[in-house]
């Protein structure tokens, strides 16, 4: 097995042995709320935001873009699971700013091994096969933080399923310094009605 395999074990057998109460947790999150954002590595949402095991939902993907999936998960915390308050989290520096629908493409129409960032510009090194099936995605790549935050909570907020009375907060994430610095606009569009 792969040292990761070994470390992820390793790690879970550590955590199981401190479990304690956690076992009593109820499903709901217990403070009402939930966070949209991106699966960045350098984002910790539990570290950022103060959560522990059973607070919130934490809903991630690429961006933490409001796509189809991602809107899934929204109703469900709401509607089945009783959130209130929903925070939408892009970040600065985010690789969703590196490339378009595209380039993309392209890199997978190469290859589908991984590709390499050279001066800011992505080039596929690739050996094996390529496949033009990429074109059927939309990547939902960010050209403007604020942008992408507005764009994201406005399509949250329009969306039939979404109740009027959730407010809706839009926040960047700066990698630099840990900070949530607020989309003022965003959250202005987002505001409970
Ligand atoms: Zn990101």
């Amino acid at each position: 097995m792969s040292q990761i395999y070994e470390e992820v074990l390793k790690a879970n057998e550590i955590y199981v042995s401190t479990f304690g109460d956690k076992a009593q947790l109820a499903m709901p999150p217990s403070r009402h709320f939930a966070i949209l954002t991106c699966m960045d590595a350098r984002l910790d949402p539990a570290k950022f935001a103060g959560l522990k095991e059973g607070d919130a939902h934490v809903i991630r993907n690429a961006g933490g873009r409001a796509s189809d999936d991602a809107i899934r998960s929204l109703v469900i915390s709401y509607k089945l699971l009783g959130t209130r308050e929903w925070f939408i989290i892009h970040h600065t520096d985010c690789g969703m700013e590196t490339f378009s629908d595209s380039i993309m493409e392209e890199l997978l129409e190469k290859s589908l091994q991984t590709a390499v960032l050279e001066g800011g510009q992505w080039k596929d090194v690739g050996k094996t096969k390529g496949s033009s099936e990429g074109k059927y995605i939309r990547w939902l790549t960010i050209k403007n933080q604020p942008l992408s935050v507005i764009e994201d909570v406005l399509r949250v907020r329009n969306h039939p399923l979404v109740p009027p009375e959730i407010p809706i907060y839009g926040f960047i994430y700066d990698v630099k310094s840990g900070k949530l610095i607020e989309v003022e606009e965003a959250s202005k569009v987002g505001k409970a009605k």
